[in-house]
């Protein structure tokens, strides 16, 4: 099994680097196999790479250590013409999202943590998995989760009917 398989499930657009163990850490380092993204101004594909950048995020805990990947992003350059990006950074389908500094799956692990214990609870039952997070930082993992309001109306309320016989 590729090391690829073993950290992300498969081999297709992600590649890993190295793993290293510093104390009760692993150290994940990997690249993506992209050869190109589209802008997400213009959606324009470009494929000519600017620079990379190293990204740090948390991942969930694996044989009772703490994960850390080392993400080494790439950079594109966008050659629209009418588009107001020069430069930007790589995007990623699965796992990571722009400016967040833990991947998907740790996030989504953390919101139910959250969601099934509260704050404070959640927090030491992490502590336990090798998982370092605040009950602040689960409150804000719950309260960034978008809210869908209702498509239709299903009931009218007095002060409704009041303001329709009016008009
Ligand atoms: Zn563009």
């Amino acid at each position: 099994m590729h090391s690829e398989e073993l950290v992300f499930g498969s081999s297709d657009n992600l590649e890993v680097l190295s793993i290293l163990r510093l104390e009760d850490q692993l150290i994940v380092s990997v690249q993506s196999r992209s050869k190109g993204c589209p802008c997400p101004a213009c959606l324009v594909f470009s494929s000519k790479l600017h620079s990379y950048y190293l990204r740090k995020l948390k991942d969930l805990p694996a044989f009772d250590n703490k994960v850390s990947l080392r993400l080494r992003a790439k950079k594109w350059r966008c050659f629209n013409a009418e588009c107001p990006r020069r430069i930007f950074a790589e995007r990623f389908q699965h796992f990571f999202k722009p400016y967040k500094r833990t991947t998907d799956r740790l996030r989504e692990k953390l919101l139910n943590t959250a969601l099934l214990l509260g704050g404070r609870p959640a927090e030491r039952l992490c502590r336990t998995l090798n998982v370092s997070v605040s009950s602040s930082s689960l409150i804000r993992i719950i309260q960034q989760q978008s809210v869908f309001a209702p498509s239709f109306v299903d009931a009218i309320g007095i002060d409704d009917s009041r303001i329709q016989e009016r008009y």
